[in-house]
């Protein structure tokens, strides 16, 4: 595929389906290019010898060089037109035509054909079912948009066409400026992570917007964004977050949404910046664009305000930012010029009469403060201050000193001139003190993404043959469902377990109880069993006088269960001290997008009933699998809560990661539980496993 900068800058472009007839696509298309557009636009038309006094041309094969061919002609000719553009040596072609994937069966073949006729000439292939490309580097409206983007440093991509008319018309008197635009309709060539590639190569882009729906191959745009977000911050709001919502994008864009938490943790793990909402990523967008990285975590707060100025501050508690401390040289500063009853102490107010200069002076001496990483600029309107005046000078002293800023205008129109000097400068500003706190918040997270350094995932050396040994046998049996009979597959992967297995009659189960020696535990092995307790399947603290008569009562239950249960034996296994133990959880499940997604909990309620787990899309390096071990609301308990000794977590975030590459070896693993791992501070043991196998992977 060649680059895209061809598309974004080109120096002429046909419309295949031109026309002069108001209201259709054809025009809005041609017209947009015929007014904006610093290059030449060509028209193709059989029907027609000149559209909008242009000249126009049979087919896409007549037309004079040009770098990018729009299709908006009806599905079956689009397809020709597409074969023929490819023929001509055009590189880029956008299909705005719908009838593909997202309408049926047929609609899908035409879309294969998109792709092969693509591939075939190298092409790069927008859409189809798609509103079309902007870039106001050049004046290029290729889309049926009724409205132009302004020019500014994001690039947005969206795969709802219906978004990006309703964000272009919503930024359009908010400052808000765009270098590139793209529909990504059904994504047929092109998708997410190659305009991410673009645009992370791409000087003029400072930010990237995506409102993506699904992500077509999860690992590779992981890969691509991970190098990506090393330099242009990426922010996206995904869509069909909930249970319904995923739903509605299934109906959508024929898109299969991948599960949610497979996003959660791929988007994170690659540096993504998510928002829950569409002005969060906007708010987000702005003041990325426009304001510096902050150098530390420190806001400080001006304000002529007290009641707001709490509200801000209570915004800062909430979020991962703090309220910055003053070194004494501001603190005496400020006491030199505030009045009295004004305080110095963060959150600074500078109370009710103050002017724009004394705003300006208390700006320009925390802002000094190497201790201060931000500041929030608070006014609400009195007699004496001049909301303009404090613009221009927060404008001045925050480029001054490179420090980032935003404001809270906390009025109306009164405001409305002061908000717009803000802007012009790219400050951010907004009423609600909280929104200006999220703002700073992200900025934040950026910086803090930004030097998070990628660490290669482990490679644990591991007993292959004895993991093929396990696997044959599982395929041999024809058996998706394993449990405990497969714990070899653990040892294979030096992951510590009890010692014991499985026996299949009680005199051996005697000698094994004996051989492990003290009490042992037994547990009933059967594919048709998946919740062992729950049947009296386990029973622990097992002497060996005991052993035989434990092992009938089992089959006997199992039995009783399910009369027709398939038995494999009775696992006799060394029993682990749980006394001092913490009951954790590691698990996984595939995900069609980005593949295995390992999870670490707690046991019990943590799990079940709270839902206190973390996730990372496998292969899962060191430092992601400590902070598994570490974001869990329980994670107290493992660090040593109520005078418990911590338990060994270098050993748990090992288990984590051997579980990961286990998993990324075999893909015929489908689901994997090993719940419980015990873990105490002497070490961790996984006493229990289940797993589900793709017998098709085998
Ligand atoms: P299941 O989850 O199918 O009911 P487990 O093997 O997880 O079966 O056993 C149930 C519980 O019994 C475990 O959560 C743990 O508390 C206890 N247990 C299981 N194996 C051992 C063992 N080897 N030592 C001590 N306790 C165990
Ligand atoms: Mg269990």
């Amino acid at each position: 595929m060649g680059t895209l900068a061809t598309l974004f800058a080109p120096q002429r472009v046909a419309v295949v389906g031109a026309t002069d007839r108001e209201g259709s696509v054809g025009n809005a298309v041609f017209q947009n290019l015929v007014d904006d557009f610093e290059g030449e636009v060509v028209p193709v038309n059989p029907s027609k010898s000149s559209v909008l006094g242009r000249e126009c041309y049979d087919s896409v094969a007549e037309v004079p060089p040009v770098d990018v061919a729009v299709i908006v002609v009806p599905p079956d000719i689009a397809v020709e037109a597409v074969r023929e553009a490819g023929e001509h040596g055009i590189e880029n072609v956008v299909v705005i035509t719908a009838g593909f994937s997202e309408s049926g069966s047929e609609g899908a073949a035409r879309e294969r054909e998109l792709v092969d006729i693509a591939e075939e000439y190298d092409m790069n292939l927008v859409g189809p079912n798609c509103v079309g490309v902007m870039s106001t580097s050049v004046g290029l409206n290729a889309t049926f948009a009724p409205l132009n983007a302004n020019p500014g440093n994001i690039s947005f991509m969206s795969q709802s066409g219906a978004f990006i008319t309703a964000v272009l018309d919503w930024a359009s008197d908010r400052d808000i400026g765009f270098k590139d635009v793209v529909s990504l309709g059904n994504k047929a060539v092109l998708d997410e992570g190659d305009f991410i590639e673009e645009w992370g190569a791409d000087p003029d882009t400072d930010v990237v917007l995506g409102y993506l729906e699904d992500i077509d191959n999860g690992r590779a745009f992981m890969e691509t964004a991970r190098e990506v977000t090393q330099d242009t911050p990426v922010v996206v709001v995904k869509s069909g977050r909930t249970d319904a919502g995923a739903s509605a994008a299934a109906s959508h864009t024929g898109a299969i949404a991948g599960s949610d938490r497979a996003y959660e943790a791929g988007l994170e793990q690659a540096g993504v910046i998510r928002t829950e909402t569409v002005q969060e990523l906007f708010d987000t967008a702005s003041v990325l664009a426009g304001q510096p990285l902050p150098d530390n975590e420190n806001v400080a707060i001006v304000t002529n305000a007290g009641g707001p100025g709490v509200m801000a501050t209570d915004a800062v508690g909430d979020s991962s930012l703090s309220l910055a401390e003053f070194r004494d040289e501001t603190l005496s500063e400020l006491e030199e010029f505030l009045p009295d009853g004004a305080n110095i102490y963060n959150p600074v107010d500078i109370i009710g009469d103050a002017p724009a200069e004394r705003f300006e002076r208390t700006i320009d001496a925390v802002l000094d403060d190497p201790n201060v990483g931000m500041a929030i600029v608070l006014a609400c309107p009195t007699a004496t201050l001049s909301f303009e005046r404090l613009a221009e000078q927060t404008a001045r002293l925050q480029e001054a000193h490179d420090t980032p800023v935003a404001g809270v205008l906390m009025g109306g129109t009164s405001a409305q001139d002061a908000r717009e000097v803000l802007s012009d400068a790219g400050i951010p500003s907004y009423f609600d003190p909280a929104r200006a706190v999220d703002s700073l918040d992200r900025l934040q997270e950026y910086a803090t993404l930004q030097d998070r350094e990628y660490t290669e995932p482990e490679s644990f050396e591991v007993d292959e043959e004895k993991r093929d040994e396990v696997l044959a046998r599982a395929a041999e049996r024809d058996s998706t469902r394993l449990g405990v009979e497969a714990m070899e597959l653990l040892d294979a992967y030096g992951i510590p377990t009890p010692a014991g297995r499985v026996v299949d009659d009680p005199e051996e189960a005697r000698e094994l109880a004996e051989s492990i020696g003290g009490d042992v535990v037994m547990k009933i092995v059967s594919p048709d069993i998946l919740h062992k307790s729950d049947i009296g399947g386990v029973e622990v603290g097992v002497s060996p006088d005991e052993v035989w008569d434990t092992y009938e009562d089992l089959v006997a239950r199992a039995r009783q269960y399910q009369p027709d249960a398939s038995i494999l034996g009775v696992q006799v296994q060394e029993m682990i001290d749980l006394e001092e133990a913490t009951e954790t959880i590691v698990g996984v499940t595939r995900d069609p997008q980005f593949g295995p997604l390992v999870m670490f909990g707690l046991g019990g309620i943590f799990v079940e009933v709270l839902e206190d787990t973390s996730f990372r899309v496998a292969p899962v390096p060191e430092p992601e699998a400590r902070e598994m071990t570490e974001e869990i609301d329980a994670a107290p308990l493992l660090q040593g809560a109520r005078g418990r000794e911590p338990v060994d977590t270098d050993e748990l975030v090992e288990v984590i990661q051997r579980i990961s590459q286990l998993v990324t070896d075999v893909p015929a693993i489908t689901e994997l539980d090993i719940n419980p791992v015990v873990a105490t501070a002497d070490g961790v043991t996984a006493v229990d496993l289940r797993l589900t196998l793709d017998q098709e992977e085998l």
